[in-house]
């Protein structure tokens, strides 16, 4: 089972990434490769830092099932350590943007997208400021990019609204838990 949670950033995906896998031992993260600065926090394990350079030739190689960029920075998922998750058998959970899941989507149908979404873009915005990680310049364009992302959800299998982390954390465990069950088999004799 693959399954995709994408949310802006601000938005706890990582705390509730974190929580999924201890609550269902199947699970595996995929990682990601990025350019970005590494940075103190619970989402480091997933990342592999790389420079820009190592980026672009993994990209021309196609080395990546789907990669996107902002706010300057490269993040992609790599296809060797994908393919190997699935050869294993493991469930494989992706924290990755609305373009990302997109593209995950498309390879594999079967995917569960899942938007975290804030409560109110003035709540996400307020989050945001509170956490004092960004410049202004950076905060503005979290805030436009936030805005984008919300609206593309509209594509995604599930919404959930996060407004209280352990709410939203059982209300997940209850989407993998039915669509684990949902298997349905068609027969025509
Ligand atoms: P952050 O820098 O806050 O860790 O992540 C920024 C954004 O990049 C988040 O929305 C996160 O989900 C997304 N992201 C992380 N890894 C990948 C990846 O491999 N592919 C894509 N498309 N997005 C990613």
């Amino acid at each position: 089972m693959i399954v995709v949670i994408s949310s802006p950033s601000g938005g706890g995906k990582t705390t509730i990434a974190k929580k999924l896998l201890e609550i269902f031992p199947t699970f595996k993260i995929s990682p990601s490769f990025t350019t970005r600065t590494q940075r103190e926090g619970l989402g480091e394990g997933k990342y592999r830092f790389v420079l820009k350079e190592k980026f672009e030739d993994m990209i021309a190689k196609a080395e990546l099932i789907e990669w996107a960029s902002f706010f300057g920075n490269y993040y992609g998922t790599p296809r060797a350590e994908f393919d190997s998750l699935l050869n294993e058998g493991s469930d494989i959970l992706l924290d990755i943007d609305v373009d990302g899941a997109e593209a995950i989507k498309a390879l594999y149908p079967e995917a569960i997208l899942i938007f975290l979404t804030p409560p109110s873009i003035l709540e996400l915005k307020k989050r945001l400021v509170e956490r004092k990680r960004d410049s202004e310049k950076e905060l503005i364009e979290r805030f436009k990019r936030a805005e984008m992302e919300i609206k593309r959800s509209e594509n995604y299998d599930y919404r959930v609204v996060n407004e209280d982390i352990e709410k939203t954390i059982s209300m997940i465990k209850e989407i993998i838990e039915k669509e684990k069950r949902s298997v349905v088999t068609y027969k025509n004799s």
